[in-house]
This record gives C-alpha cells, sequence and structure tokens, in this order.
C-alpha cells in the first residue's frame, strides 16, 4: 500500500518488483494524474519547450496494470489502523501488509489578507502549472513572492516568454539565508541579466484585488501592481495522516537510514522522511526529487525483502533561465564558504566544523564529482 503519488511512491513499486517483491499493490493519490516529473513544472512546461503529455514518469500508462498496481487517483488517505494494518481512503479502506508513506509537500501558505484571490497561485501540482499559464496569458505582468528555487525557475522561465516579472522576497537576495551570500549574488545576477526586476527585504502583508489588477501590500516601502501573483514562500510536509496515527513528529516522519519508521511494516520516503542517514551520522530532511526516487527505491527493496539504505550525499539541480545549478550536500548548515570563479562558471564549497559540508557548482560538474566523494568521506575542508 502506498499513499502518495509521487517521486519516491513511483521508485518504490519499481524497486519492490525489481527486487522480487510479489504482492498486489494499492496507490492512492489525491492528485489528478499518474506520477509525474514535478521539476519539469516551473521549467520546462512554463518556457513552453514541452507540453503536459510529457511529463509522465511512465510514457505508457498501462505499466502500472503491467505492475500489479491498483491505483486511485483523486483519492485521499484519511487515516491509518495500525493495529488492523489498515489504511482508510475516500475509496473505503485498503488492508496493507506493507505500507509507505510518501505524501510529500504542498506550497506553504501566505497567511495575510486577500490571498486567497483567483490570480494568486502556487506552484506544486500539475494542475497549478496549467492555471499560472492560462492565468499569464493575459494577467501581467507577474509578482513573484518569494526567492526560493521554485520562485526562481518561475520568473526566469516566464521571462523567457517576454512576460514582465519582478520579485519580491524578504532575502536580501535569492537564495542567501540558505546558502550564502555568493550564491545570492550568482542568482542574483542571472535574474537582473533577465530582465527581471527584484525587491529584497520586502515581507507580503496583503493583497488587494482592483478592477484589471491585483495590488500587493507590504510591510514597508510601495505597492506592486501585478496581473498574476506566484506565491513561492516554501513548502510544508503533508505529514497530518501520519501525524494522526502517531508517526510523524513536527513535520517530518522519523525512519532509519532503510526508511523504516518504529512501526513494523511501515515506511516513509521522500520530503516527509526525516531519515538517519549512515554516512552523514545523524538525521536529514530534505527536498529533492533524486533523494525522493532513492529513498522510494530503498522502501520497495526492503519492503520486497532486500537490503538497502540512503547512502548519497543528497543533492539538487535548478535550471534558472537556461543556466543549471547543481548541489550537493548534507543541506544542515555551513560556517565556511570559499568561492572559485572561472571564466566558465564558478564553485562554491561549503564547511561545518571544518569539515567539507557541501558544494554548489555552475558549469563546474568535475567540481561536483570531487565535491560529493570529499563531503562523504568527512574530509578536511580547505580554506
Ligand atoms: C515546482 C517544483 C519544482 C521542483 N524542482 C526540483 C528540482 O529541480 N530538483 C530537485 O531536486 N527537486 C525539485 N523539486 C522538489 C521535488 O519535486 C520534491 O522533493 C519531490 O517531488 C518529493 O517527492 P515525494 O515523493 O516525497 O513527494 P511529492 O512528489 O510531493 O508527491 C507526494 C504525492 O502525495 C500526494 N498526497 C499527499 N497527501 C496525500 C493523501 N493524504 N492521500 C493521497 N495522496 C496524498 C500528493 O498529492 C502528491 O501527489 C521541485 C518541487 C516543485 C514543487
Amino acid at each position: 500500500m502506498i499513499i502518495g503519488g509521487g517521486a519516491a511512491a513511483h521508485a518504490c513499486i519499481a524497486a519492490y518488483r525489481e527486487h522480487g517483491g510479489e504482492l498486489s499493490i494499492t496507490l492512492v493519490s489525491d492528485d489528478d494524474r499518474l506520477p509525474y516529473f514535478r521539476p519539469h513544472l516551473t521549467k520546462e512546461l512554463l518556457t513552453g519547450d514541452i507540453s503536459f503529455d510529457e511529463i509522465e514518469l511512465e510514457d505508457d500508462d498501462s505499466w502500472y496494470a503491467a505492475q500489479g498496481v491498483d491505483v486511485h487517483l483523486m483519492c485521499r488517505a484519511t487515516g491509518i489502523d495500525l493495529p488492523t494494518r489498515t489504511v482508510g481512503t475516500e475509496h473505503g479502506p485498503v488492508p496493507y501488509a506493507a505500507l509507505l508513506l510518501a505524501t510529500g509537500s504542498r506550497a506553504a501558505s501566505l497567511p495575510v489578507p486577500g490571498a486567497d484571490d483567483p490570480a494568486i497561485v502556487s506552484v506544486r501540482h500539475a494542475a497549478d502549472a496549467a492555471r499560472l499559464l492560462d492565468l499569464t496569458a493575459d494577467a501581467q505582468p507577474v509578482l513573484v513572492i518569494g526567492s526560493g528555487f521554485v520562485g526562481c525557475e518561475a520568473a526566469a522561465s516566464l521571462r523567457s516568454r517576454g512576460l514582465d516579472v519582478t520579485m519580491a522576497t524578504t532575502e536580501a537576495a535569492p537564495q542567501v539565508d540558505r546558502l550564502g551570500p555568493a550564491t545570492g549574488r550568482l542568482i542574483g545576477g542571472w535574474l537582473s541579466d533577465l530582465g527581471i526586476g527584484f525587491r529584497g527585504g520586502a515581507r507580503a502583508a496583503g493583497f488587494e484585488r482592483g478592477t484589471d489588477s491585483i495590488r500587493a501590500n507590504f510591510a514597508e516601502g510601495p505597492a506592486i501592481e501585478a496581473g498574476t501573483v506566484i506565491v513561492a514562500t516554501g513548502a510544508t510536509t503533508n505529514v497530518e495522516v501520519a501525524q494522526a496515527a502517531g508517526l510523524a513528529a513536527r513535520d517530518a516522519v522519523a525512519v532509519d537510514g532503510s526508511m523504516r519508521t518504529i512501526v513494523p511494516g511501515v515506511f516513509a520516503a521522500g520530503d516527509i522522511a526525516d531519515a538517519m542517514h549512515p554516512v552523514a551520522g545523524r538525521r536529514l530532511r530534505v527536498e529533492h526529487w533524486g533523494d525522493a526516487e532513492r529513498m522510494g527505491t530503498v522502501a520497495g527493496t526492503v519492503m520486497a525483502g532486500e537490503q538497502a539504505a540512503w547512502t548519497q550525499v543528497p543533492g539538487f539541480w535548478s535550471n534558472i533561465g537556461g543556466r543549471q545549478l547543481k548541489y550537493v550536500a548534507w543541506g544542515d548548515g555551513f560556517d565556511e564558504v570559499r568561492v572559485r570563479p572561472s571564466a566558465e562558471g564558478v564553485t562554491i564549497w561549503y564547511g561545518r566544523d571544518g569539515l567539507c559540508a557541501g558544494i554548489l557548482t555552475f558549469e563546474h560538474d568535475e567540481d561536483l564529482a570531487a565535491g560529493d566523494a570529499l563531503i562523504a568521506a568527512h574530509a578536511p575542508f580547505r580554506r
């Protein structure tokens, strides 16, 4: 039984079958589509390079039936009864021998007046990207609130189609709070090169509807008028079902390196997993596509009766206006940064407690591979 229809869920099915798992599988997802490649939503889909027909993880929908998976779309799991090993769903109760919680995240809401205006959208599901494309077809300019990767990618992709785009964010530069000033300057420069307006230190205070536009007010400084507003202020994990069953503390489900929760037969993977990483030697919770897939693969393999663990250093990539950043890191903080620019790109090294903790590269894949190995080896950070 799998709750969720994202990266971890899909990878779990594939691994379970590949490793000889023979039980039938039920997947419930509250999305209206079969698992798709979520990173496309703010990149190739918004630039117009691909269509919605090209985002599914499986080219052929019959793959699920061939794998013996009974898929329930637009079906929410509502509760887990651990003693009877049953999941309550909107389509009725489903018994399980093994259960994977892979409910991922949703876009964080912006708790300010007027945030429910129909011209305000957050991008998490394919339907959100479709709505954004519809809105921006005739409601411009575009205001992006938030300077995380989702906001930066969406801003750059829409700008590449000639739209007038401004970003407003509490940060002084994109990603500066999470990845430091050098990364902030790098991404900020890219947005500026693309002609995207930027206002830092701007805390959204509310929205007011005008006749043809929406006015975004900020705690300080002038309001900004827009046709469409994208709220990209982070993500919140979908842990309510796990929480009600006593499986989640705060925003995540604690699992061991093999994605097992404390309850036998119950696993968690992807954004909601707070996993003991055997190489890091501590718990990590990350929101990366590749790691959600790796964790789902581990869960499926272990459910099939084999051994596996999440051992890779976590990492992600981001495409911002045709430039690709790559990042590999433990992701839970740094206290030193070393910047190595070159004519082609840049490498930014992150250290913590005197050890290599992360690396971010632009046009330096060779450094990325070396950095990955140094981080995994807990190598000293060279200043
Ligand atoms: C626009 C966007 C772009 C991104 N780009 C990148 C990128 O370039 N690189 C990168 O590394 N990461 C990227 N990410 C992050 C990455 O997509 C996530 O880390 C990854 O999708 C997490 O996978 P998951 O399986 O944990 O959850 P998700 O992919 O979020 O899937 C969870 C699924 O569970 C469903 N669900 C939730 N609750 C229930 C319930 N109660 N019952 C039934 N179904 C439920 C949800 O609807 C969803 O279908 C991006 C994210 C977004 C939103």
